[in-house]
């Protein structure tokens, strides 16, 4: 792929920050949605003021709290009655039965019947990696919530997105190792499922801290004081410019038969 990479917030607010939208954002290919990170209650409204089109044809879900899942049944109903063709929603194989019975339970998810909620969707479990028109992606286990309850995603040497969760440094560090931004779950106060900037401050390495870009925090004024500790922060409907991805024969293996191809090659 040769297209020029972005990446747009429609939201990045936490969960009690609604005014900040949703925490979600859109990899674009020469300003075309490509790909839409996390779908929450606000996230489809805000997709289609960007884009003019209310159905993306791609979501990847981090994690299955409702502030990051909270619209995916509003786009089961569009993407049903649009009639245009199946979403393709790409979950971490971990979170998929719960994903099923969170949204996908019930034979009735039309009140005339008929339909099941996956009648809309493609479902493609996601293992640590995923494959979008030619880029390879690498899918990693963040802290939040419980063990390999949330995931984030890198394409090295592009960017990398942490969804939800507490500082991880050590798994950027083999992930996200190639100068590409990382874009991170920060607010002013931390918790035991979210980074705070003091977190932040203490675990990263100077050099992991000049790449971050934070978003997911509380409310304005708690973005305008994590700038003024000194960090970049993303601001809801704010497109940022990625490099091009590394090769996939020279970024860091995602598993063994990747690790054995990138020997070889
Ligand atoms: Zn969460």
């Amino acid at each position: 792929m040769t297209e020029a990479l972005a990446l747009r917030f429609l939201g990045v607010g936490n969960a009690r920050a609604s005014e900040l939208g949703s925490a979600a954002a859109v990899l674009e290919a020469d300003g075309e949605p490509l790909l839409l990170i996390d779908c929450g209650p606000r996230t489809l409204d805000d997709y289609r003021t960007c884009y003019g089109d209310a159905i993306p044809k791609a979501v990847f879900i981090t994690h299955l709290h409702l502030d990051h899942i909270g619209g995916i049944e509003a786009l089961f109903y569009r993407a049903y009655f649009a009639d245009q063709g199946l979403v393709r929603l790409h979950v971490p194989a971990a979170l998929v039965p719960a994903l099923h019975a969170k949204l996908a339970g019930s034979s009735f998810v039309l009140s005339e019947g008929n339909a099941s909620f996956w009648d809309a969707f493609q479902l493609l479990p996601v293992g640590e990696f995923m494959w979008l028109r030619g880029l390879l992606l690498s899918v990693f286990p963040v802290r939040h919530s419980g063990y390999h309850q949330a995931f984030g995603l890198c394409l090295p040497g592009a960017f990398a997105y942490t969804g939800d969760t507490r500082p991880i440094p050590e798994v950027l560090g083999h992930f996200a190792r190639s100068g590409e931004p990382v874009f991170h779950d920060c607010g002013v106060e931390g918790s035991p499922a979210h980074a705070g900037v003091e977190d932040i401050a203490r675990e990263y390495s100077e050099e992991q801290k000049s790449r971050l870009v934070l978003y997911h925090y509380e409310s304005e004024a708690a973005g305008r004081e994590l700038e003024r500790r000194g960090f970049r922060v993303a601001k809801a409907g704010e497109r940022f410019l990625l490099k091009p991805p590394l090769p996939v024969s020279r970024q860091p293996a995602a598993d063994p038969e990747t690790a054995s191809l990138t020997r070889v090659v």
